[in-house]
């Protein structure tokens, strides 16, 4: 019989999976506030309105959940078969009946969960492979899941913000995003950044530390968090007091 508690003994990944629950949780909240009518609106994202957004979330916990069963079972289930099947399920999906697409999004967080919650110890460290091909222990679908729940929930567009996200949240969702950009620095001319959170005593955020040339922004952390995921400039300047240019792309 499987048990009713978390496996995982690594005490880094329980931390991480209570954030991913968290998140699930402020996601869901946002979402039960919407009125069947509201599915129809716009969200923050410009090209998909909240039906597409919503069926995308609920078919993000499934693909995750894949690859928390090939960790399981070693049977290989990818992600998606192809960009093209994830793409039309989306759209498929964003036409069902307003309580299918409750339903989808509900029983797909809770079998991710239940997937997390029976992954023996000793199988969080098997490798398997995210939708851009990267190669990644299973424990990384924990951050794959916390960030699409948490940034999803503001682009719902009625009242999740970044300043609700716990401190942690926006330290990791930085050091994630500007880890992506070094590794693209060369490749894409991109600049190297200094970013000051006001908010914490003007402590810098910087991953390259020698550069001779930097471009200092300054805002509060989830200021600095929103800019940097794509999500607008508001609240975040530069050291001559000008508003930011937009942000690099991050994934
Ligand atoms: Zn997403």
């Amino acid at each position: 019989m499987a048990a009713r508690t978390d496996q995982v003994t690594d005490p880094a990944i329980a931390a991480a999976l209570l954030l991913a629950r968290r998140g699930q949780a402020y996601y869901s909240r946002k979402l039960n506030e919407l009125s069947d009518a509201d599915f129809d609106g716009p969200s923050l994202l410009g090209d998909w309105d909240r039906r597409h957004l919503i069926a995308h979330v609920g078919l993000n916990a499934r693909a995750i959940t894949r690859l928390v069963e090939w960790a399981r079972t070693g049977v290989e289930t990818p992600m998606y078969a192809s960009r093209e099947q994830r793409g039309e399920e989306i759209e498929f999906s964003a036409t069902l009946p307003t309580q299918a697409l409750r339903n989808l999004s509900d029983h797909a967080a809770i079998h991710l969960t239940v997937e997390w919650r029976d992954l023996p110890a000793e199988a969080w460290s098997n490798e398997v492979r995210t939708g851009q091909g990267r190669i990644v222990p299973v424990s990384e679908t924990v951050w794959m899941r916390t960030r699409e729940v948490w940034i999803h929930a503001v682009d719902l567009g009625n009242g999740a913000r970044f300043e609700d996200f716990p401190p942690e949240l926006l330290d990791a969702l930085l050091a994630d995003i500007l880890g992506a950009w070094d590794r693209r620095r060369e490749a894409e001319g991109l600049p190297v950044y200094l970013l000051e959170a006001v908010d914490r005593g003007g402590r810098a955020v910087n991953t390259v530390p020698d550069a001779t040339t930097a471009v200092t922004l300054r805002g509060t952390a989830a200021a600095l968090v929103r800019w940097a995921t794509g999500r607008g400039t508001d609240g975040v300047l530069t050291a001559d007091g000008e508003p930011a240019a937009p942000a690099p792309r991050w994934l």
